[in-house]
């Protein structure tokens, strides 16, 4: 089978060694006579996997014993309601970094359940840039302060991260985890969708710092309290079992291909053939600041709207999927996760410098 060139921003490009695994696994999972996905949750096959993804999620990312780790189910767009909830104090505030869809939907959310302060909102430059993590500081009395590391729709990224002192940072690297080592310490919660650079859709991982947990709210239902999450591993109900499986075996695929060192390694080699194929075109545009300009979700326009209809309908006859930009926002991107080869990235500017040829 010719697999399709997969530029999706999420469900998104898996590593086809791990589908491959996952086939031959899928009925009998190493000789046990059971599927992964049939097993009970509860002991036994399912959270000797589980242990294991854990450790190797934590070995990656260099995770202390400060923190707890765990999937939820939910999609992270439940955290946007989780964290207020748990961590914004009644008579206190939360700032939150508006720098697009996702940071504006979570802030959005917060707003509805607490005092939201906008440290900064990007709509002035069309979410276009970020400010300088050095002059971040938040308000006083804030609960904790929130950004999102990578707008996979705007195409922009943290490229370093605010030092908030004693206030909590948090923050939704659901589009850029594993692409890149991460000052883990410098969060005291981190979380994100499995969907882009983790697995299949389905689970949501969290990076919870124990201390974070003293400061949470009272009087939460079950489902909404991280307290209850940490002290049973994301296991209190049942998890998304085969998103977990799966993120196992991908944790296992970004190891043996230099972990997260690597993992940077490959998405500036790849970023660099696309955003090089840009700037060195007139043709081809970037509308992001070059400072903050994604790694992992790349944004660009044409000269019209025509021009831009066209390059999807032939990328398409090309077997590359996923170019057009987000609805909301129109142009095009080209979304680079980490199981992308290179050659697929090499396909596309060689795409890209041909339709600047014939249209140009
Ligand atoms: N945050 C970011 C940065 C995303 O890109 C997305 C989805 O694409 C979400 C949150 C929402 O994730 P979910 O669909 O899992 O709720």
């Amino acid at each position: 089978m010719e697999r399709k060139k997969n530029y999706f921003a999420g469900p998104s490009v898996m590593p086809v060694e791990v589908l491959e695994k996952l086939k031959e696994d899928m009925v009998d999972f190493k000789g046990q006579g059971l599927s992964m996905i049939e097993a009970s949750h509860r002991g036994g096959m399912f959270e000797e996997m589980y242990d294991q993804c854990l450790a190797l999620f934590r070995e990656l990312l260099g995770i202390s014993d400060e923190y707890d780790v765990y999937f939820l189910g939910g999609g992270a767009t439940l955290q946007f309601t989780m964290i207020p909830m748990n961590f914004l104090r009644p008579g206190s505030v939360a700032d939150y970094i508006r720098s697009g869809t996702w940071s504006n939907k979570a802030a959005d959310d917060a707003e509805k359940l607490g005092k939201v302060n906008y440290y900064y909102d990007g709509k002035a430059n069309n979410y276009s840039s970020l400010p300088d993590p050095k002059t971040v500081k938040p308000s006083e009395n804030s609960s904790y302060l929130y950004l999102c590391s990578n707008e996979t729709i705007g195409g922009i990224e943290w490229q370093d991260f605010p030092d908030t002192g004693s206030v909590p940072l948090i923050g939704d690297m659901s589009s850029d985890i594993f692409s890149r080592p991460i000052p883990v310490d410098s969060f005291s919660m981190i979380y994100g969708g499995v969907q882009k650079n983790l697995g299949p859709a389905g689970a949501t991982f969290i990076i919870m710092k124990k201390s974070l947990l003293e400061k949470q709210n009272s009087n939460l239902t079950a489902y909404m309290d991280y307290k209850l999450h940490s002290k049973n591993k994301g296991l209190y109900n049942t998890p998304p079992v085969f998103s977990i499986w799966a993120v196992k075996l991908v944790l296992e695929w970004i190891k043996a291909n230099g972990g997260t060192e690597g993992m940077l390694k490959r998405a500036i080699e790849k970023s660099s053939i696309i955003y090089d194929t840009i700037d060195n075109s007139s043709f081809f545009r970037s509308p992001v600041d070059a400072a903050y300009r994604s790694r992992m979700n790349i944004v660009f326009r044409l000269p019209n709207e025509e021009l831009e209809a066209k390059f999807v309908e032939e990328s398409k006859k090309e077997g590359m999927l996923g170019l057009k930009g987000h609805r909301s926002v129109g142009g095009l991107r080209a979304s680079i996760y980490n199981a992308l080869p290179v050659e697929d990235v090499v396909a596309l500017a060689q795409f890209m410098k041909e339709f600047e040829r014939k249209n140009g």
